[in-house]
């Protein structure tokens, strides 16, 4: 049923590295962000939930759980150095947001956010920053071992998206 997940997850296991290219660049060598930023016709087939006045918000493809939300600037940026004060604003009310749209979704208990810089801190995509929020539940076992239960990531991608979508509609969300 989640073959590909399956796998994707094992290699991530294995390879984090190798993911960590997979997750950054599509098949043709761009930074995805901005591939999926530039292509608004494709949002769905994307994954993209959100887009604000200077950001972008996309469904990892790769999660370590359910529901596991990116959250970026529109600008192709590194790091908090580049980022202006609108934008650093608006991705801390995307997280907010991000929360309560997950939890009224998948009902959550808990969430990890954070933020990779550099490669060797796990950052999948170095060149265009970005907030990871990740949903946690009760027993669902530490953050990186996550990657590795094949159980936990049980719902479609597309169907979370749809779900997602449909709760912001009916809740006004997000509201920045
Ligand atoms: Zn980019």
């Amino acid at each position: 049923m989640h073959g590909g997940n399956r796998r994707l997850e094992h290699k991530n296991l294995w390879a984090p590295w190798r993911i960590g290219y997979i997750q950054g660049l599509n098949e043709r060598g761009e930074c995805f962000i901005c591939h999926n930023l530039q292509n608004p016709q494709d949002d769905d087939k994307n994954l993209v939930l959100w887009r604000s006045k200077c950001c972008i918000v996309v469904l990892n493809r790769f999660p370590y759980n359910n529901g596991h939300l990116l959250i970026a600037p529109a600008r192709h940026i590194p790091g908090l150095d580049e980022a202006t004060d609108e934008e650093l604003l608006e991705m801390i009310k995307l997280v907010r947001e991000s929360q309560k749209t997950l939890s009224l979704a998948i009902k959550p208990h808990g969430f990890n956010v954070g933020m990779n810089f550099g490669r060797c801190a796990g950052a999948g995509l170095p060149e265009h920053f970005h907030i990871h929020v990740v949903p946690r539940w009760d027993g669902d076992t530490n953050f990186m071992s996550v990657c590795s239960d094949t159980d936990v990531v049980s719902q479609s991608l597309t169907e979370l998206l749809e779900q997602l979508k449909h709760i912001s509609k009916e809740h006004n969300l997000p509201h920045l």
